[in-house]
């Protein structure tokens, strides 16, 4: 038997192949629900990830044995009752300790994924200690797999267009005018997870966050690949220049929401990156954009994934600036309505009602602003998890620990990602008809990000007076007569919703 996780659903986890399942092998599905009694998901991640898997089962028919069942092993012992099963690498180190310590079962290689761990391993030790950048990581990637390569050149003479792209939004508009995103249509199989989860919830064996809205993410194959062809025909071309844009009334702008189905397998991310670059090669897409995307899935997809494994198990518990303060309960709730500044009450409504925001929004306003409270690193990354419908250990952990909370001190990014609320200015609409003021620091329209970003440095200059990337506004601090009353101010906040 072959044992398929609820996030390895695609025709490549179940196809025959060298390390694969035999052909026609029996498969093995198992719907835990330990997974959901753990933690407090979203509502609609938990609808997506059922749907998506009783879906894949329904497809497969006889040759799926699919259990319901409280624990993965309880499952596994039901379905399989002593005969030897298979499963790919899973993406978790739970689950990978999982099935290792199960008797019978043997794990093969990952799949889903465009670089053997492996090489990946070799690539970094390659590097003799020196720090790792994911900029070098893209490039070798491209090199290897021929992706936008014209003979041993990047396509266009340059590796990285972003000096095209991270435009601004366009003035006087609410929203690009791009085709809309592929949305799918619910089925039966939808309405028996709605059922299901009201009776879970009603009976007090799950408690689940978020708005419970019609289902917004592709649960099949085939809606993956709409959704796909979709982003590739009428939004890719215009991917690349807002990628780092907000509008609030265009939350998805040029994305191609397309991380759920990659994460839950329904995509491979060889087919993506290929049809893109299929659209620039016929004069469909402009380079700034194919290269853009590409950027996402073969460098920042792929890199993350492979630092999960890289950086051991330890990484998981980095707290390098000493972050210890609990998620407040109305962050936890996600009651967007608590909150003033129109930014963070924008983008927490839109985690609220749907469990997805744009790359820019988690990083420069969600995880921002909870660098800049202070808190626990460990919680944010559980709260990012619980939170996104593409939320999985293997893409949190280096994202948040890393990237948005700079608690790995450095490993991952150079600097720490925050600021102050300039950025989120020239970046968006959503300053305009706030009651704060982004050029204020103090004062009764202080902007929360703003003081929150000096209060930020402040506490923690003298281990970022040494990182040339922000020594320049630490030295500034020195310079900022109000810093006291920033400070207190900043005290006097505390966790409340600003
Ligand atoms: P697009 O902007 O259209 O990008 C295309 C694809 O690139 C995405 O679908 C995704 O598969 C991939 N990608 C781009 N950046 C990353 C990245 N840093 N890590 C992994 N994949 C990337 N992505 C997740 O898939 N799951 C997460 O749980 C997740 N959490 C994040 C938390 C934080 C704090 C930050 C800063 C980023 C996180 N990301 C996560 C990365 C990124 O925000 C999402 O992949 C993206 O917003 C999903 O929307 P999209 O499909 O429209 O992406």
């Amino acid at each position: 038997m072959h044992w398929l996780f609820g996030d390895q659903l695609g025709p490549h986890f179940a196809g025959p192949g060298e390390d694969g399942p035999a052909r026609d092998a029996p498969l093995l599905m198992v719907e835990a629900r330990s997974v959901f009694r753990r933690r407090r998901f979203h509502r609609a991640k938990a609808h997506l990830v059922l749907s998506a898997m009783r879906h894949r089962a329904a497809e497969l028919g006889d040759r799926v044995t699919y259990v319901r069942a409280g624990t993965y092993r309880e499952g596994l012992e039901r379905a399989a009752r002593g005969r030897p099963v298979t499963v790919h690498h899973p993406t978790s180190r739970r689950a990978l300790r999982l099935v290792r310590g199960l008797p019978g079962v043997t794990v093969g290689p990952a799949r889903g994924f465009l670089v053997p761990m492996a090489d990946f391993a070799g690539w970094a030790d390659g590097h003799g200690g020196r720090r790792l950048r994911q900029e070098d990581f893209y490039h070798w990637v491209r090199r290897g797999h021929g992706l936008l390569m014209d003979g041993g050149e990047p396509a266009g003479g340059r590796w990285n267009l972003d000096h095209d792209n991270r435009e601004p939004p366009p003035r006087d508009t609410a929203a690009l005018e791009v085709g809309r995103p592929y949305r799918p249509r619910e089925d039966d199989i939808d309405d028996e997870v709605r059922h299901d989860l009201d009776r879970w919830e009603r009976d007090g064996d799950v408690s689940f966050v978020g708005r419970d809205g019609p289902r917004l993410f592709p649960a099949t194959r085939a809606e993956a690949r709409r959704a796909l062809r979709r982003f590739v025909t009428h939004r890719l071309a215009t991917f690349g220049p807002y990628e780092d844009a907000m509008l609030a009334g265009d939350p998805v702008m040029s994305h191609s929401l397309l991380s759920s189905s990659l994460n839950l397998g329904l995509l491979d991310p060889a087919e993506c990156v290929g049809e893109a670059e299929k659209a620039w090669r016929a004069g469909r897409a402009p380079l700034n954009s194919v290269e853009g995307f590409v950027r996402q899935i073969a460098g920042w997809r792929e890199y993350v994934w492979q630092l999960y494994w890289y950086f051991g198990e330890d990484y998981r518990d980095s707290n390098a600036l000493g972050h210890t303060a609990p998620l407040p309960d109305w962050w936890n709730d996600l009651d967007a309505d608590a909150v003033r500044a129109n930014c963070l009450r924008t983008v927490l409504a839109q985690v609220r009602d749907t469990g997805w925001t744009h790359h820019i929004p988690r990083l420069m306003i969600l995880g921002s602003h909870a660098l800049q409270r202070g808190w626990d690193p460990a919680a944010v990354t559980d709260w990012f998890h619980r939170c996104f419908v593409d939320g999985y250990d293997w893409v949190m952990l280096p994202n948040v620990v890393g990237m948005s909370q700079y608690a790995d001190g450095g490993r991952m990014t150079t600097k720490p990602y925050t600021s102050g609320g300039a950025y989120v200015h020239r970046m968006s609409d959503l300053c305009g008809p706030c009651d704060y003021r982004p050029g204020d620091r103090t004062g009764a329209h202080a902007c929360p990000y703003t003081a929150g970003y000096w209060a930020f440095l402040d506490r923690h200059r003298d281990r970022l007076a040494g990182n040339q990337r922000v020594a320049r506004p630490v030295r500034q601090l020195d310079r900022l007569a109000d810093l006291a009353e920033v400070r207190e101010q900043e005290r006097e906040r505390g966790d409340a919703p600003p």
